[in-house]
């Protein structure tokens, strides 16, 4: 039939509050140079391929069993890797720390809740939130400053972040360190402030802190204590397995048994649980890029500013790139030049992320010619 599949969702009995939405969509292109997804650009060294297939070979024999449900072996490695006297039934992991904050969100928002960010942060975050059934509260950041291409107008403060929540009295508030898109790492009195101000849970977006520069504190040192407050992590971006699908998250255990009521049962895999520990095994060997990374994203940001642009201080493996007059046509010059960046729907700003050093220098030069083809 001629009908076009938007007419027959049109008709399909999709809850009401997800009609007119799109789905999360970062463009995955065969192209030479991919600094879209802030992967880490390093493949996963020989030595670690050994260990995974390893761990996996022994896993596969038992595929005939459901899997370790509660991950106890997993949990205690991460417990291990995070430090700060965390101990195992404190971390919780599922498929990426994306279905960590959902299961969170399940757990604590869901429909009738509210759930508040600041923008721009983390896409994901109010498309799990409209999953979930939860109301999103769009929370600004930062003070206008000038000149408008300063990117520290995206910073978050004590005044604005406690003003806000006590404002929308949120179930749940995201506080993202270093922050995506921005790169920026937030102040740890922003999150304190944002705890005493909320009955709610205070959840911290992580996924970026090995990449955070020296002095830059987690906020896993403020959880003793602190029984609504949530730090997630991944193994996604420094420890190059965006692949494995591993997410965790450290907090008050009882914050875990709100989990296990909506988790469902074994749904990390063996496969899954057996990769991420062999990773952790050897988590000094897969990390060794992270000095790499962090010295190339600081060249970015230089070489950035030395184009004349306003690139974002980072803590992160990517900067955002403000100063452009046009920064769709400088997406696409890039694109036509091999190089996929990602326009993250903020006029004047791109955000990039640090790869190899051939990749970031593919891309400084290529972008040298865009300013030139369309400054
Ligand atoms: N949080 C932030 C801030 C992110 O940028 C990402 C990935 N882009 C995630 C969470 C989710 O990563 P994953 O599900 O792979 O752990």
């Amino acid at each position: 039939s001629n009908e076009s599949r938007a007419e027959v969702l049109a008709r399909l009995p999709l809850r009401d509050d997800l009609r007119g939405r799109t789905p999360y969509g970062a463009p995955q292109l065969e192209v030479p140079v991919r600094l879209n997804t802030n992967e880490n650009s390093y493949d996963v060294p020989g030595e670690v391929v050994a260990a995974i297939l390893d761990g996996v070979r022994q896993q596969a024999r038992h595929l005939n069993r459901y899997p370790d449900r509660e991950f106890t072996g997993l949990r205690e490695d991460l417990a291990n890797y995070l430090g700060h006297e965390l101990e195992a039934d404190q971390i919780w992991a599922a498929n990426g720390s994306n279905e960590v904050l959902q299961q969170l969100l399940q757990a604590f928002a869901g429909p009738g809740r509210t759930v508040l960010g600041f923008t721009p942060s983390y896409s994901m975050h109010p498309i799990i939130t409209a999953g979930t059934g939860a109301t999103w509260v769009d929370g600004k950041r930062g003070k206008k400053v000038q000149p408008t291409d300063d990117p520290a107008q995206f910073d978050l403060h004590v005044e604005e972040t406690v003003a806000q929540i006590k404002e929308h009295r949120p179930h749940v508030t995201f506080l993202c360190s270093p922050n995506n898109p921005t790169g920026t790492a937030l102040d740890l009195e922003v999150v304190k402030a944002a705890y005493d101000a909320t009955d709610g849970i205070v959840i911290v977006d992580e996924a970026y802190h090995e990449f955070a520069r020296v002095g830059t504190p987690s906020a896993l040192s403020l959880l003793e204590g602190r029984e609504r407050l949530v730090v997630s992590r991944t193994m996604s971006k420094a420890f190059a397995l965006a692949g494995v699908r591993l997410g965790y998250l450290a907090a008050h255990p009882a914050v875990n048994d709100a989990v296990r009521l909506v988790r469902l049962p074994y749904h990390l895999s063996s496969l899954t649980q057996a990769a991420a520990r062999a990773a952790l095994w050897h988590s000094d060997v897969l990390l060794d890029t992270v000095e790499v990374i962090k010295s190339e994203r600081d060249r970015v940001v230089t070489s950035v500013r030395e184009l004349g642009l306003s690139p974002a201080p980072s803590d992160a493996n990517f900067v955002l790139i403000g100063g452009l007059n046009d920064e769709k046509a400088i997406w696409r010059s890039l694109l036509s030049r091999g190089v996929l960046i990602r326009d993250v729907g903020l006029p004047g700003f791109l955000r990039v992320t640090a790869g190899t050093p051939a990749e970031n220098t593919t891309f400084l030069d290529a972008l040298a010619d865009s300013l030139l083809d369309a400054p």
